[in-house]
Formats: structure tokens, sequence, C-alpha cells
């Protein structure tokens, strides 16, 4: 594939923005290569500035479940367009879109709009501080949660530790707050609340990990996060960003039962334009301003393209249960064919599903969580991505990612990805 004008506007880009992208992921560092620049994107497939072609898994990293550029996404913000495009004061399509995911969301009867994922976890774990008093808060090794400073922070060695910052310029004294836990570990979660349970404030947890490539939730473990939160006095934080109208209409806790107090949003509710969101429990959710005293606010908050955009999506979802049944079904020919294929080339690898979230791990144990997630061969991913790259597939460029499928995924594209998986295969056995 040429890719020559790609790799000069990444040379243009590296000169005027760090590592040349918004975001660091998109350098493909870890894959070792240049990035392919993207010119658009039409259903399950976009296209580089140069103009090769790509099946699309990325789906812009979760949003996507109705593939690029769906007619009924694209009217909502074309007609929203044309009546401005923001106006910083309150719209009917930000209540019409709280009442959809209160009535979609069982636990959440109060909803706050904001312009990111990271916004949403940062302003439900200022509120759970809020709310209770406290300043403890319990994450889980390899969760992502965003980039404010409480959360951009993972477990030190596995022992029941205080956290300590992933990145400079995140202050020790606010990872001190932080307590890091094992995910799927109920014992150490069981520890950490017995030393600590008084001080903690909130759980935040991905209820199906997506940002150490998919890691499943144990049902008991799902089970012991609310019993213990609710024994100490503790506010249970789903934070389903990704999960969120992605794993089920309900979402993870809809798929598993489990009735958090917070629950955060992002990705599927924006239909592919900047948003999250954060709601829960009345009592709870009260206590943001201007109802209560945890200061929140947002220029942009609620934006009517972002809401339109995201209404349309989750409207088009709601009228369309089967969506997640074939989107799982999809998933299964993928995996099934992946497994055999990576079997008769003696390679060993671990998927990893939620329905349409999925993770092919270079690994011969069990992906439970980030230990075992580390112990993935990148090399070989890497190789693997670069393979599938080069036959159109675009995959996400790093092993401790979550690939998606959308709507609009055909079963042509799937046979066509499961080929390019076959020669991959066949290039690395080799
Ligand atoms: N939470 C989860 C589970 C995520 O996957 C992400 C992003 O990938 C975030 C939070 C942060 O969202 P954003 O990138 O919109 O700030």
């Amino acid at each position: 594939m040429n890719r020559s004008i790609s790799h000069a506007l990444f040379e243009r880009a590296k000169k005027v923005m760090p590592g040349g992208v918004n975001s660091p992921v998109r350098a493909f560092k870890s894959v070792g290569m240049n990035p392919p620049f993207i010119a658009r994107g039409y259903g399950s497939h976009i296209w580089d500035v140069d103009g090769n072609e790509y099946i699309d898994y990325v789906n812009s990293w979760g949003p996507l479940i109705l593939g690029h550029a769906h007619p009924a996404v694209v009217d909502a913000i074309k007609r929203q367009l044309e009546l401005g495009t923001s106006y910083g004061a309150a719209t009917e399509i930000e209540v019409k879109m709280a009442e959809l995911v209160c009535e979609l969301v069982s636990s959440v009867e109060i909803i706050r709009m904001v312009n990111s994922g990271t916004e949403a976890t940062m302003s439900a774990i200022r509120l759970a501080r809020g709310y209770t008093g406290r300043n403890k808060i319990v994450k889980f090794a390899g969760c992502y949660h965003g980039h404010s400073d409480s959360l951009l922070i993972r477990a030190g060695s596995g022992a029941t530790t205080f956290g300590v910052p992933d990145s400079k310029g995140v202050p020790g004294d606010m990872a001190k707050d932080t307590l890091i836990c094992k995910y799927n570990d109920v014992a150490m979660l069981k520890d950490i609340f017995e030393k600590y349970g008084s001080e903690i404030a909130g759980v935040i947890v991905e209820p199906v990990a997506g940002n150490m490539g998919t890691v499943l939730p144990h049902m008991d473990f799902l089970r012991a996060l609310r019993d213990l939160t609710g024994k100490y006095g503790a506010l249970l934080i789903f934070d389903e960003v990704m999960t969120g109208f992605r794993v089920s209409l309900n979402c993870a806790q809809g798929l598993y039962g489990i009735k958090p107090d917070l629950t955060t949003f992002g990705k599927i509710i924006g239909g592919g334009l900047p948003v999250g969101a954060y709601g829960g429990r009345e009592e709870i959710m009260r206590y943001i301003s201007p109802d209560g005293p945890v200061y929140q606010a947002g220029t942009l908050s609620g934006n009517p393209l972002a809401m339109a955009a995201g209404y349309a999506t989750l409207t088009l979802l709601k009228d369309n249960p089967e969506i997640y049944h074939e989107l799982a079904n999809k998933a299964e020919y993928l995996k099934k064919n992946f497994c055999e294929i990576a079997k008769e080339n003696d390679i060993d690898i671990k998927i990893n599903n939620v329905g349409s979230m999925m993770t092919v791990f270079f690994n011969d144990v069990d992906v439970v969580d980030y230990e075992t997630a580390l112990k993935s061969r990148t090399d070989m991913y890497a190789a693997y991505f670069k393979e599938m790259l080069e036959q159109g597939i675009y995959m996400p460029p790093s092993q401790f990612e979550t690939f998606f499928i959308s709507t609009e995924h055909s079963y042509e594209d799937l046979d066509k990805t499961i080929e390019a998986f076959k020669l991959a295969m066949e290039t690395l056995r080799r």
C-alpha cells in the first residue's frame, strides 16, 4: 500500500503537534509504524488520504455502533446545523436525551451532559467525594477512565497499595487517595475495604474492561462490588463510557443485573460527536450545581449537534433492539474463525468479547486482569496488525485495546477480515 501522502502529513504534523497527533494512540507508536491519515468514512469502511480503503474495526474507539456517516445521524446533525451550533442555553433536545437515557438505564434517574468521557468520570468522582464527604477512591489496574489526575493511576506491584501516578504532572498527593485493586480479585477488594472502608468515597470500574483489551467481569466480582460499597457507604460508579449502549441497550449494568449508584457515559451517546454524561440516583445527583454544592459546568455541555447525533443513534438502537443480537452473531462468527485459523497455524491466541467489543490477545493464558493481559506478545500483535493493515483491515494499533463491530459490517466484510487473518497467521508462523 502506498501511503506517501499520509507520511508527508505525519512529518508536517510532528512539527506542530506533540507526536503529530491529538491523542497518543493515534501515533501508532506501539506497532512501530506511521499512521494513515483518514480522509473519509462511510458505513464499515474508511479511506485514507492516499485513497487506500480499509474495513474499520476501530470505529473512532467505540462511538460508531452504526458505522460512519449513518444517514439517520447525518440527517439529525444537518437539521440541527441549520438552526445553529451552540447557544449556551437550555434546549429541548437535552431534555429528550436525558429522558431517553433515564428510560433505557433504570439506575439513572437524573443525568448531566458533559463533553467527554474524561469529564464524566472526573465529575462523578468529585460528586462521590462531595456526597460522601470522603476522599479515597478505588480503581482497578488496567481500567482507563480518561486522563483526570485522580484516575491516571494504575497498580504498583499488585499488592494493596496507594497508587503511583502514571504521568508526570499528577501530584503524588493526589495519587495517594486512589487505591488500586486487581480486576476480578474479590479477596483483594475485601481487604481494601477492611482497611480503608470508612474513608472510601467510591469505587469506579469498567463493568466490562475495554482498555487493557477486552476483559470480562466475573459475576462474583460484580456482586462483591455492589455488596461492599453498599456495606461501607461508598458509591459504586460504573464507567460505561465504552460499554454504554454497546453491550446491550441497557448497558453492562442491564446485561449483568447490577445497579450502580452512578454511571458515566460517552462514545455512543454522542453518535460520533464529542460528548460525555454522568447520572444516577436522584438523591446523589441533586448534589450537583445548581441544585447542590458540587460544582460542575461547561460552555458546550449538552451541545445541540452532539445531542442530535446521540439522540438519533440511541433512538435507532431502541427501535431496533435486534441489532444487539445481530452484532453478537457477527462477533461469534469472527471469533470462531479466528480461533480455528490460529489453531491451524499453532499460534496461541485468546479472544475475549462481550457482544461486539472484542480483543485478540496473543497470549497462552486466559486474560482475566491486567497482569494476564500484560503477558501478551506485543511483538506478535504488532506483526499481525501490520499484516492486517496492509490487507485493508484497520484494527486498533495496540494489543491493549478493544475493537468494535458496527451494524454496517456485512458478512462480506467479515469474510474479507477472516481471509486477511488467515494470511496474517500464516505469515506469523513463518
Ligand atoms: N472511560 C472509558 C471506559 C473509556 O474507554 C474512555 C476512553 O476511551 C474514557 C473513560 C475517556 O473518554 P474520553 O476519551 O471521551 O475522554
